[in-house]
């Protein structure tokens, strides 16, 4: 690559489900440097393992992207020079560089069943060997290939390695070598006429002048034999960058075991997609010095290449909790407001299907301010938005207050509530003040008893604001319901 030339870097998701956080960290990583260096950002689809495809993938995966704030220059959904993005429209590509591998000696034919394929990894396993193909020393040609067709053999193509070591210069992990030995003549047609994923993604590379590949080091030990494929059609190398691999808190390759691990699970948890992305950007990178809390701009200020570890990153999921909550807590109101909506909009919130207007949105979000994630006003506010009768009383919550005395402030406290006038924040504190400065009770007395009564557990936001939003004809309701518990 020369100095000059601008750089070009691609997200080649399978579409296989929704967007993992490893995937959106490798998206992200791709789109700063191209941000930061005027470059061009691509969204490729790399579908030619079709029984892995699963329908729609794609979609989700852009939407995720979309929802983090990775648009992509170049590909699908946005078109441009190298279409089609999808490689499962580009075989005729494909194809070409098939042959003229097999025409200049680089590929060749094989016909072997998968049976018979897995009894020679049986006889390498039974002399404990680790399995190679054998190449055979007559190369079969076109005439063997069409003997076998008419046959109803398979028809694969193989590539040849070459004998020699290759070694991979990767920008953040080092020289990594490979010994000639190590490599087979590995599958680049399949039986089924489809290119495997290495012919395709270096093929696809080099038409698209992707000049820096950066993708999870879990693909390190495939590059050798995409350096050497490069080599064989003549095309450039590009730059490497492999990063390093997610463990979960325990060490252990992240997983869904321990939680969530795709984005669209964090937004329908009610994460905002700032603090995600921040969080995510610091899974093997830091911009150096104590410095964590970064706007998506500052990270395209502040990524290097050269400052991406070597060792595994680590998923702390306290720690994006804590980026959320504080995310949460200084984003301004129209901005929350925003992401409020996609979230009562996406997830199954009781919130999000009574449809409440702008104004009680943004009520929500005052009034539960300091909440960690969107489902956290959930729970603490999900019971405004049910139907009164739907409201369900905990055992624990009946017990500890309604039985200790909760049910005589309810009957006392009815009749006031009921002539009260005006049912403002103000007129209620003021009230219920009142009721605890004459009876001699702390607020949690008269406080509690409502809350139960209302929400049926005894968590909600402050009272005052509580009641106000629920209405007095159902504040004034449940209370009743409530009261008709008691035995
Ligand atoms: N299609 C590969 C994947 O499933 C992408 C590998 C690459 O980025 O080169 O993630």
């Amino acid at each position: 690559m020369s100095q000059t030339s601008a750089l070009r870097v691609r997200f080649a998701p399978s579409p296989t489900g929704y967007l993992h956080v490893g995937g959106a960290r490798t998206a992200l990583f791709n789109y700063l440097l191209a941000r930061q260096t005027g470059g061009t950002f691509i969204l490729r689809i790399e579908d030619t393992d079709t029984a892995r495809n699963v329908a729609g993938a794609e979609q989700k995966i852009m939407d995720d992207l979309r929802w983090l704030g990775l648009q992509w220059d170049e590909g699908i959904g946005v078109g441009g020079p190298h279409e089609p993005y999808f490689q499962s429209q580009r075989l005729d590509l494909y194809n070409s560089k098939i042959d003229q591998l097999l025409q200049s000696g680089h590929a060749y034919y094989a016909f072997d069943t998968p049976e018979e394929l897995e009894a020679m990894r049986a006889q390498a396993e039974a002399r404990k060997q680790a399995f190679k193909y054998p190449r055979p020393s007559r190369l079969p040609d076109e005439n063997d290939a069409r003997k076998a067709r008419e046959e109803g053999r398979p028809v694969i193509v193989r590539f040849k390695v070459p004998d020699q070591d290759i070694t991979v210069h990767d920008e953040v992990m080092g020289d990594v070598t490979v010994a000639a030995s190590e490599l087979d003549d590995f599958v680049i047609r399949k039986a089924d006429g489809m290119p495997v994923y290495h012919l395709a993604n270096v093929v696809d590379d080099a038409a698209m002048g992707v000049n820096l590949v950066m993708r999870g080091q879990e693909f390190l030990s495939q590059t050798p034999r995409h350096i050497a494929l490069q080599r064989a059609l003549g095309f450039a190398t590009p730059r490497y960058a492999h990063l390093p691999l997610i463990m979960d808190m325990k060490g252990r390759k992240l997983s869904k075991r321990d939680g969530d691990v795709e984005v669209h699970s964090f937004r329908v948890a009610g994460y905002l997609p700032e603090a995600l992305l921040n969080f995510i950007a610091l899974l093997g990178w830091s911009p150096g010095g104590d410095r964590e809390k970064m706007t998506k701009q500052e990270m395209i200020e502040l990524f290097s290449l050269d400052r991406i570890g070597r060792t595994n990153a680590k998923f702390d999921r306290e720690k994006l909790l804590a980026f959320n909550t504080d995310a949460a807590g200084s984003a301004n109101e129209d901005r929350l407001a925003e992401a409020f909506d996609d979230y009562l909009a996406i997830s199954d919130s009781p919130i999000g299907k009574a449809n409440p207007t702008p104004e009680t949105r943004r009520e929500l979000l005052r009034i539960n301010r300091g909440f960690r994630t969107f489902r956290d006003i959930d729970q603490k506010s999900g019971f405004m938005f049910v139907p009164d009768d739907a409201i369900v009383y905990e055992e624990a919550a009946v017990k500890k207050v309604l039985e200790k005395g909760g049910f005589d402030m309810l009957a006392s406290l009815l009749p006031v509530l009921e002539s009260h006038e005006p049912w403002t924040t103000e007129g209620l504190e003021k009230l219920l003040t009142g009721i605890c400065e004459s009876q001699s009770v702390g607020m949690g007395k008269v406080a509690q008893p409502i809350r139960v009564a209302v929400s049926g557990g005894t968590v909600s936001p402050a009272i005052y604001d509580t009641l106000v939003l629920l209405g007095k004809d159902r504040t004034l309701r449940r209370i009743r319901r409530a009261l008709a518990l008691r035995k």
